[in-house]
């Protein structure tokens, strides 16, 4: 059953307004007109609910009403009879613009074997062709459902869903600073792309939180119990069990013993102000002798994502060892869902700072830092959750390139104002130089034709031309496609300068 209009606005901590929800409730009604009859694969559930599960999704991460009503449409034009125009005369030029997004990106496919530097070029890909952190996060909400759901496709499918996953959604969900969902994708994936292990740490995973849930709960009792007695306000203390894959990834490093790892069950206790969560600490650590050099304090100095929060770790109860972690009721909204409040406070170190020196898993590329140093400036001068804030988050660190692609789903990378002439030789010599005619998303076009991000670019070869046309130089961007012509023509005699 999906999700009435009710229960899906109220998952949003800060309510609608009343255009704002009209919005909502229009895109409802539309989309559920649009689905009619649509089931998922598994032939039982009503396609719209999974419309309203993503946008679920992104309501609870504190988006708008443009992106809520984008997130309950996402699928009309590619799967109804509804049109990309239907939808812009309906919700207006923004809500079609993030939809025209969303239904771009969802040609980014993860090609077998592919090799990490082309992992890579697909996570920019993804991004640069998402040209709006709206998309991205409509995207990264699609991917959760589908992936909370994907017994509902096809066996076949499956892996393949999976590994995109793990190697294209989780690095960037990783690099918005969202770590629930993280988290959660990166579980989904590894059942189905290894589910002999998923199963031996979830086995295991449980087996041992059993063991220690009485241990956790004595803490957590003579913790609130110091609290009280120091007169400071708790919001919430609750523990909290690992991620299955980050459990696994861990006990890699361990000998696989369960024995070693010290956050198997860490204790969460939320603050409302950050003076209390070091207020909090210095309490912690006089009841329980802290373990030397694992306080981390990722309140002053957040991890380049984003994250913040205090670690420590202590000799517990009856001396066994218990992570905990001490954060305001913000940061965990952050850390769980928010990308948005990230960026309110300005740290006076820069990002780069954080970078320097440190683990490879936190070495973010220089143009992905600038973006989110950008995206903490815009947040700062719009003050955030309204549907402009959202809006100006345009992500333009790729503004000078295109991609394309070749009928076959190949990335092609151009620069900006790129014509097929530039595609073919980019391709191939071959290709470019029998080059004889070019359909751009399944249209016939000019060979002077500006190339677009996300379109896909068929290129139509002669069998007896082998020879390019000397007019081509004019419209040629790049200095391998105009060298290439210009070595072809020569070969067969003709001057060019
Ligand atoms: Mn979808």
């Amino acid at each position: 059953m999906s999700k009435t209009l009710k229960e899906l606005v109220k998952i949003r901590k800060i309510p609608f307004d009343k255009e704002q929800l009209a919005r909502v409730a229009k895109a409802y009604e539309f989309a559920k007109k649009a689905h009619a009859g649509q089931k998922r694969k598994n032939g039982v559930d009503d396609y719209f609910e999974h419309c309203v599960e993503t946008a679920a999704i992104i309501a609870k991460m504190g988006l708008g009403s443009i992106s809520t009503a984008a997130a309950l449409l996402h699928d009309v034009p590619e799967d109804t009879s509804y049109t990309m125009e239907d939808i812009e005369r309906e919700f207006g030029k923004d809500v079609a613009f993030v939809i025209d997004g969303v239904t771009k990106v969802g040609k980014v496919r993860l090609r077998e074997n592919a090799q990490e530097y082309f992992l890579e070029n697909l996570r920019k890909m993804f991004l640069a062709m998402a040209a709006d952190i709206r998309v991205v996060l409509i995207k990264i909400a699609d991917r959760l459902h589908n992936m909370r759901t994907l017994d509902c496709l096809p066996e076949k499918k499956r892996e393949r869903i999976a590994k995109e996953t793990m190697e294209i959604f989780v690095p960037i969900a990783n690099r918005l600073g969202i770590g629930e969902v993280k988290g959660e994708l990166e579980d989904l994936s590894f059942k189905y792309l290894d589910p002999e292990n998923y199963k031996k740490i979830v086995k295991l995973e449980n087996e041992a939180f059993a063991e220690r849930q009485s241990y956790v709960n004595k803490a957590m009792k003579e913790l609130q119990e110091e609290f009280r007695r120091e007169k400071l306000k708790l919001i919430d203390i609750h523990g909290r069990a690992k991620h299955y894959y980050s459990l696994f990834t861990k006990l890699q490093d361990h000998d696989m013993d369960i024995s070693k790892i010290h956050d198997l069950s860490a204790i969460r206790i939320i603050f409302p102000t950050v003076a209390n969560c070091y207020e909090a600490l210095g309490i912690v650590h006089k009841r329980y002798n802290p373990l030397i050099g694992r306080i981390k304090d990722y309140i002053s100095l957040p991890k380049p994502n984003g994250y913040r929060s205090i670690h420590t770790t202590v000799f517990g109860p009856e001396g066994k060892i218990l992570e905990i972690q001490i954060r305001t009721e913000r940061m965990h909204d952050e850390a769980e869902y928010g990308i948005a409040a990230h960026w309110i406070y300005s740290e006076k170190k820069t990002w780069k700072d954080f970078i320097v020196g440190k683990k490879k898993d936190v070495d973010i590329p220089e143009d992905q830092l600038r973006w989110i140093t950008q995206l903490r400036e815009w947040q700062r001068e719009t003050g955030g959750q309204t549907d402009e804030f959202w809006a100006s988050l345009k992500i333009d660190f790729f503004k000078n390139h295109i991609f394309a692609f070749t009928p076959k789903g190949d990335v092609i990378d151009l620069p900006e104002k790129a014509t097929p002439v530039d595609f073919a030789y980019q391709i191939h010599t071959e290709v470019g130089d029998r080059m004889e005619s070019v359909k751009i998303n399944g249209r016939m076009v000019s060979l002077s034709h500006e190339i677009h991000n996300g379109d896909v670019v068929e290129v139509i070869t002669s069998k007896e031309n082998k020879m390019p046309n000397r007019d081509w130089l004019k419209f040629a961007k790049t200095v391998q496609a105009k060298s290439k012509i210009k070595a072809s023509l020569r070969k067969h005699g003709i001057e060019v300068v």
